[in-house]
């Protein structure tokens, strides 16, 4: 027969018809009441202690002597409500067991919860002669209780408080637990989101996924795209972790197993793709404005420096001549201020030219475009360029003509 199985009919023992405790010796059953792990009472049909075995005395901390007479109320410590007890009675009255947890209150004044199963004694009349108490202390095991209650209360709480939605699936991938923000995820799709998007990270990263879950690792923070039909698209962050759980089936008690479930976190993260967006936009436009402007600054600087080349070459030409005459002792002063004129000139030309900005600009760092951290390296697509002239553009004018101005003033 399997460990499951109903047994059959023909498995069971046959019923006896001699009485089974005649064959067990009346003293044993003394014994075993006065031997016993549980509190032990025998009252009257008025609830007066008749007995009390040695763990009566032990949990209550009242010896025999001192009980025995008095009315079971006595470890009453008054604040089981009254209607517990009603019921109490009125169940002990059709001569049913009762069973209930009552405050009870030691002779050292300290209190103690019992698990109390109260049994009528009734007589071959039909009367009720005596009642049976059996009852146990079960603070610990109520504090223990209490403290998973309120764990439990607590955890729920913080789950629910999240701004980020929160749900718990079975190994089949069924919903048992979710928060707030998950529910709310739920009337927006319109569709269960942990089925929505676990399908759509398994199309993207099935792999990934499925190794994760091998190894009970956790996979953090990713992106998914969800396109609906009539619906803004929208992206979620989400983070996927596993976790086992002992059985907690009776089946389970001496053979451990596991259960396992799936934590997913999903946290919206559209408002914050926008934003990565148009922060891309705004810096690939500051580089394409920046580029125009060195562009335009280049071409100025070119034509400038070509300008200036054909009025120098004349004054060289001038110089030349000049020198002519120079060595036949005429117009000296006149040949050295062209001479100077030409010679301040060049320099200004080459400073000019050495000004101009190369034509793709020159490329010195990245510029992480999102102050707040939020983009990935590969999001920063702006970049600056470097400030290529070495003096202020404002001063290009007075560079160019000056040596023309001294020229004139020299000719004049
Ligand atoms: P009670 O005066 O007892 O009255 C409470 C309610 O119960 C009232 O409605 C009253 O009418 C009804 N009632 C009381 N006695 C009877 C009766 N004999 N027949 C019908 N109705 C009745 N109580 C504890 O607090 N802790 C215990 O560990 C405990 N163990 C018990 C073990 C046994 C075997 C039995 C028979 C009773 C036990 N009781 C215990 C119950 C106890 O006898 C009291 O009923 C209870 O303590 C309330 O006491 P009380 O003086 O506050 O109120």
């Amino acid at each position: 027969m399997s460990k499951s199985a109903v047994p059959d009919d023909a498995d069971l023992p046959r019923e006896e018809t001699v009485d089974p405790a005649a064959s067990v010796p009346p003293q044993v059953f003394r014994l075993a009441v006065e031997q016993a792990a549980l509190a032990i009472s025998i009252t009257d049909a008025h609830a007066h202690i008749l007995y009390a075995n040695p763990t009566f005395e032990r949990v209550t901390g009242y010896s025999q002597a001192e009980v025995i007479g008095h009315n079971e109320s006595i470890l009453s410590y008054r604040v089981t409500p009254k209607i517990i007890y009603e019921s109490l009675w009125a169940q002990l009255k059709r001569q049913r067991p009762w069973n209930g947890l009552l405050v009870n209150r030691r002779r050292d004044g300290s209190r103690y919860l019992a698990d109390l199963t109260i049994t009528p004694v009734v007589d071959e009349a039909g009367e009720t002669t005596h009642y049976l108490g059996m009852h146990r202390d079960v603070t610990e095991v109520h504090r223990l209780e209490r403290q998973v209650q309120n764990h439990k209360a607590l955890i729920e709480s913080v789950v629910d408080a999240a701004q980020v939605a929160i749900v718990l699936l079975s190994e089949d991938e069924r919903v048992l637990l979710d928060n707030q923000e998950y529910k709310k995820l739920l009337a927006d799709l319109g569709q269960e989101p942990a089925a929505i998007l676990l399908a759509t990270l398994r199309a993207h990263s099935g792999l990934e996924l499925e190794r994760a879950r091998a190894s009970r690792r956790s996979l953090s923070n990713h992106e998914v795209l969800i396109e609906q039909p009539n619906l803004t698209p929208r992206w979620f962050s989400c983070s996927v972790s596993w976790f086992e759980e002992q059985d907690m089936s009776a089946d389970a008690f001496y053979e451990p197993a596991k259960r396992n479930y799936l934590l997913l976190t999903i946290q919206d993260i559209s408002e914050l793709k926008q934003q990565q967006e148009a922060i891309r936009i705004n810096g690939l436009r500051a580089l394409l404005a920046e580029q125009e402007r060195i562009q335009s600054l280049r071409e100025t600087l070119a034509g400038a420096v070509y300008q200036l080349e054909g009025p120098l070459n004349m004054l060289a030409a001038a110089v030349k001549l000049l020198d002519r005459r120079k060595e036949a002792g005429t117009d000296e002063p006149l040949a050295t201020a062209l001479d100077e004129a030409v010679r301040h000139g060049r320099e200004t030309l080459d400073t000019l030219r050495a000004s101009i900005p190369d034509g793709a600009g020159e490329l010195v760092q990245p510029v992480d475009l999102n102050h707040d951290g939020a983009l990935t390296d590969e999001d920063n697509n702006g970049w600056r360029y470097h400030q290529a002239l070495p003096y202020d553009t404002r001063l290009l004018p007075r560079l160019i003509y000056k040596p023309m101005v001294e020229l004139y003033s020299m000719v004049d």
